[in-house]
C-alpha cells in the first residue's frame, strides 16, 4: 500500500472570473521513501495540490488516502492528528513565522498543541532539533527578522520536523534562496530524510532542481499530470509536449535537443481548453488534440502520459 494514493482529484474555485478548475483531477501515488517531484509552470495547481494534501483546502470532488485510511473528508479532530504525519515546507518561510515570537517559542507551539511532553521536555525536543537542522543553540532566543533566508528555511525545516512526520510536502522550498543556499539547504533535506526516514512530494518550477533532488517526477499542466516517470526515464525519453518543451528551458549541453522551447501563456484555469489542454501551445497538436481529451495512459511500466502521440513522438 502507498504511503499517500490520491484519486481524480479537484478542486474548484468560484471566483469572478468564473469557476477556477486549479485542480481537475489528479492522480497520483507517493511510496515510503520516495522523494516524488512535481513540476509545472507557476500557476499550473502545484502549490493548490499540496495543500489540498494537507487539506488545508478542501477539494470539491476525488480521493485522498493517508496510509489506506480516507482524509478526504475526515473531521477537525482526526485531521489534527494526520497533520502531525503530514508537514509542509513553504517557498517563504518567513511569511509562516510570526515576527513577534521567538524561535523557541515558535517550535514549541506544534509540541504544545499535539500535547508532546511537559515543557522540559518540549524544550529538549526544540533544542535538539535546531542542531539537527544546523542553527546555532542560541537560536531559540532571538527572533525570525535576525535570521538569513537559508537559516529561515532551516527554522521552516525544523518546524515541520518536529513531530515526527512521514510525509512532508515542500513547496518551492529553495526558490527564493541564492544558488550557494539552495545546495545547502537541499543537501540539508536530504539528512534528514536518511535521518527521520521521510517521503517527499517537491514541488518546484525549477527542473534542474527537481532532476538532483528526485526518484519520480510529475509534470503537471493546467491542473492535471501529463507525464510522470523515474527521474531517468523523463531525462532521456521525455513523452509529451509540454516535458520536452519545460526541458528545453534547461541549459545541458550533453542531451539532444527535442523542440523548441515553450512559448505562449498558461491559459486561466477558469478558460480551460477544449480536447487536450495543451493543445494551444503544443507544436503537434491536430484536429484531435482539439476535439478528444487524451487519457493518462501507462506507455511503458511506470512511466505516464497524457498525449495522443505519446507512443510515436521521437
Ligand atoms: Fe500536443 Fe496533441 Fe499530445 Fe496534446 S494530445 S500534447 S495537443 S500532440
Ligand atoms: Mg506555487
Amino acid at each position: 500500500m502507498p504511503l499517500l494514493s490520491v484519486t481524480d482529484l479537484k478542486t474548484h474555485y468560484q471566483s469572478r472570473d468564473g469557476l477556477l478548475r486549479s485542480l481537475d483531477g489528479v492522480d497520483l501515488f507517493v511510496e515510503r521513501g520516495e522523494t516524488v517531484g512535481l513540476v509545472g509552470e507557476s500557476g499550473c495547481g502545484k502549490s493548490t495540490l499540496g495543500k489540498t494534501l494537507l487539506r488545508l483546502v478542501d477539494p470539491t470532488a476525488g480521493r485522498i488516502e493517508f496510509k489506506g485510511e480516507d482524509i478526504t473528508r475526515v473531521d477537525q479532530r482526526r485531521l489534527r492528528s494526520v497533520r502531525k504525519s503530514i508537514q509542509m515546507i513553504f517557498q517563504d518561510p518567513f511569511a509562516s513565522l510570526n515576527p513577534r515570537h521567538t524561535i523557541g517559542e515558535i517550535l514549541e507551539a506544534p509540541l504544545v498543541v499535539h500535547k508532546a511532553g511537559d515543557s522540559a521536555e518540549r524544550r529538549r525536543i526544540v533544542a535538539g532539533i535546531v542542531s539537527k537542522v544546523g542553527l546555532p543553540a542560541d537560536s531559540i532566543n532571538r527572533y525570525p527578522h535576525e535570521f538569513s533566508g537559508g537559516q529561515r528555511q532551516r527554522i521552516g525545516i525544523a518546524r515541520a520536523l518536529l513531530l515526527n512526520p512521514e510525509l512532508i510536502v515542500c513547496d518551492e522550498p529553495v526558490s527564493a534562496l541564492d544558488l550557494s543556499i539552495q545546495a545547502q539547504i537541499l543537501n540539508l533535506l536530504v539528512e534528514m530524510k536518511k535521518e527521520f526516514g521521510l517521503s517527499y512530494i517537491f514541488i518546484s518550477h525549477d527542473l534542474s532542481v527537481v532532476r538532483y533532488f528526485c526518484d519520480r517526477v510529475m509534470v503537471m499542466y493546467l491542473g492535471r499530470i501529463v507525464e510522470s516517470a523515474d527521474n531517468e526515464t523523463l531525462w532521456s525519453d521525455p513523452r509529451h509536449p509540454y516535458t520536452r518543451a519545460l526541458m528545453e528551458a534547461v541549459p545541458d549541453p550533453s542531451r539532444p535537443r527535442h523542440a523548441a522551447p515553450l512559448g505562449g501563456d498558461l491559459p486561466s484555469p477558469s478558460n480551460i481548453p477544449s480536447g487536450c489542454r495543451f493543445h494551444t501551445r503544443c507544436p503537434l497538436a491536430t484536429d484531435r488534440c482539439r476535439a478528444e481529451e487524451p487519457e493518462f495512459r501507462s506507455i511503458a511500466p511506470g512511466h505516464e502520459v497524457a498525449c495522443h502521440f505519446a507512443d510515436s513522438i521521437n
